[in-house]
């Protein structure tokens, strides 16, 4: 069966996209803990974190690092849980390498169960996000 994230990323399977570069994509979760949950992950494809390239698991993080601060600004957060699941007994669902970024909000109970917007609402996020990444360069 082919991977859902490569689809993805062959443009196969439509995704709300917040950022892409070279080696890196960003997207909306489907499946959100909290508004702006976003997916960063390596275009090639790789079971886990060690199975793929060093220079992928570095650019992973720099993608982190440029987005996360639009992200939060998109949707008025004030942090975020980093997460990443790393085998089924992690609750890795999808064997491509994935971080979650899930913004987090002051005085907002966290919670890690999946909310279920409309595709609208999706679109809406992503592209605030999309906006203030944009202002950063
Ligand atoms: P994990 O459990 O770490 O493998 O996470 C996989 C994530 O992918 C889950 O949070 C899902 O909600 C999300 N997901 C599944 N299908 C899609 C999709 N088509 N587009 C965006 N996110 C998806
Ligand atoms: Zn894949």
């Amino acid at each position: 069966m082919p991977c859902l994230f490569c689809s993805i990323i062959a443009g196969e399977i439509p995704c709300h996209k917040v950022y892409e570069d070279e080696l890196v994509i960003a997207f909306l979760d489907i499946g959100p803990v909290s508004t702006g949950h976003t997916l960063v992950l390596p275009k090639a494809h790789a079971e886990n974190l060690e199975a793929g390239s060093v220079t992928d698991a570095e650019c992973l993080m720099l993608a982190v690092y440029a987005i996360a601060p639009s992200i939060l600004k998109a949707v008025g957060a004030d942090g975020y849980n980093l997460g990443m699941n790393h085998g089924e007994c992690a609750g890795q669902d999808v064997m491509h390498t994935h971080l979650h970024i899930m913004p987090r909000t002051n005085g907002v109970p966290r919670s890690f169960t999946k909310t279920h917007p409309s595709q609208d609402e999706l679109a809406t996020t992503a592209e605030k996000i999309r906006a203030e990444i944009l202002k950063v360069g």
